[in-house]
C-alpha cells in the first residue's frame, strides 16, 4: 500500500516538504484552543485537494484563522452510501483528501467511520494526522488511573436507558470517560453515583478554553456540586475504577447461611457464587458442611 509523505519523521522546518500521496488524512484540530493545530495538519490542510468537513462554516472559521484556502465539502453523519462512494471513486482517482470535523479527533462520537471503514476495504492509503482530542485531554489530568480506560461516549439522555447503559460498564475494572452536555450533567453524574457507586471522577469544563474548570471529588459530591448543575460549555467526565473488592470466607459463610433458610445446598451454592464472584464447586462443599454442623 502507498504510504503518506507529509513531512517524515527526520524532517525539518527548513527542508522542502516532500510531496503529498493521495490518500485519506484524517485529521484531528484543535477543541478550543486554536493555537492546538499541529504544524502537520496546517501544513497539510493548505496542501490537500479537498477538506471534508463536518461543518464547513466552523472549519472555515479555523482555516481562516490560518489563513488556509483549501476546497471545503460538507461530510457528516447524514453522508449516506451515494456521498461516501462518491468520496471513495475520488481517492480512487489520486485525490489528497483531509477528513476534519468540528472540533478534536474525527470518528471520535463524531463523523468519519464509514468513509474510513469504505476506504480501508478497498485498500486506499489511510493516516491520521494525531491531535487533541477532549477524551485524552481529560483523562490525563484526572489523576485517576490511566494504565487501562473505556470511552463510553455519549450517555443515554433518558434515566432509564442510561442507567442501564451505567449497570452494563459497572463491573468492568478500568476509569470510565463520558462525553456529556451541561444540561444533562447533573442527572447523569446522580446515575453514575447510583449505578457505579462511591468512585472517584472529575468533571473537566471547557478544556483548553478561557473557562476550563475542573471538579474534582466522589461522584455523589460532584452530583450535588453547584458547578456540576447545569454549566454552560462542553464536558467530560472521566470515573476511577471501582475497587476490586474480593469475598473473604465470613463473607461467603454468612450469605450460604442466609441462603440456606430459603433453598438447598445447591442452588445456595449457585446463588452465592453469582452474587461474590466465588467458585460454586467450593462453595457446594461448604454449604453441606453448614447444613450439617446446622
Ligand atoms: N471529536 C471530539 C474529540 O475528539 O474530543 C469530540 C466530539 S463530540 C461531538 C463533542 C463533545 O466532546 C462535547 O459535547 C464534550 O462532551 C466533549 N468536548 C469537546 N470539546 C471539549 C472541551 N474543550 N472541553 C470539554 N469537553 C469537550
Amino acid at each position: 500500500m502507498r504510504r503518506p509523505a507529509v513531512t517524515s519523521d527526520d524532517s525539518t522546518a527548513s527542508e522542502p516538504l516532500a510531496p503529498l500521496a493521495p490518500g485519506l488524512y484524517v485529521t484531528a484540530t484543535p477543541i478550543g484552543n486554536l493555537g492546538d493545530l499541529t504544524l502537520r495538519a496546517r501544513d497539510l490542510l493548505g496542501r490537500v485537494d479537498l477538506v471534508l468537513a463536518e461543518d464547513t462554516r466552523v472549519t472555515a472559521k479555523l482555516l481562516s484563522a490560518y489563513g488556509l484556502k483549501p476546497r471545503v465539502e460538507r461530510y457528516d453523519d447524514h453522508s449516506d452510501d451515494a456521498r461516501t462512494e462518491q468520496v471513495i471513486e475520488r481517492l480512487e482517482t489520486g485525490a489528497r483528501i483531509a477528513l476534519v470535523s468540528d472540533a478534536g479527533t474525527p470518528l471520535v462520537s463524531d463523523p468519519g467511520y464509514r468513509l474510513v471503514k469504505a476506504a480501508v476495504e478497498r485498500g486506499l492509503m489511510v493516516t491520521a494526522l494525531p491531535g487533541p482530542s477532549a477524551a485524552l485531554a481529560a483523562l490525563s489530568i484526572s489523576g485517576l488511573p490511566t494504565d487501562r480506560f473505556l470511552f463510553a461516549g455519549f450517555p443515554p439522555p433518558k434515566s432509564a436507558a442510561r442507567r442501564t447503559f451505567l449497570e452494563e460498564l459497572a463491573t468492568i475494572r478500568a476509569t470510565l470517560v463520558f462525553y456529556e452536555t451541561g444540561p444533562r450533567l447533573a442527572d447523569s453524574l446522580a446515575d453514575m453515583a447510583a449505578v457505579l457507586g462511591e468512585r472517584p471522577a472529575i468533571m473537566a469544563r471547557e478544556l483548553t478554553k478561557l473557562y476550563e474548570t475542573v471538579v474534582r471529588g466522589p461522584l455523589s459530591e460532584l452530583a450535588a456540586d453547584p458547578r456540576c448543575d447545569g454549566p454552560k460549555g462542553e464536558i467530560v467526565i472521566v470515573v476511577g475504577p471501582g475497587e476490586a473488592r474480593v469475598a473473604s470466607a465470613a463473607d461467603a459463610d454468612r450469605a450460604l447461611t442466609e441462603a440456606l433458610e430459603r433453598e438447598g445446598p445447591a442452588a445456595a451454592a449457585a446463588e452465592v457464587a453469582k452474587a461474590l464472584g466465588l467458585n460454586r464447586r467450593d462453595l457446594y462443599r461448604r454449604a453441606l458442611e453448614l447444613k450439617g454442623a446446622a
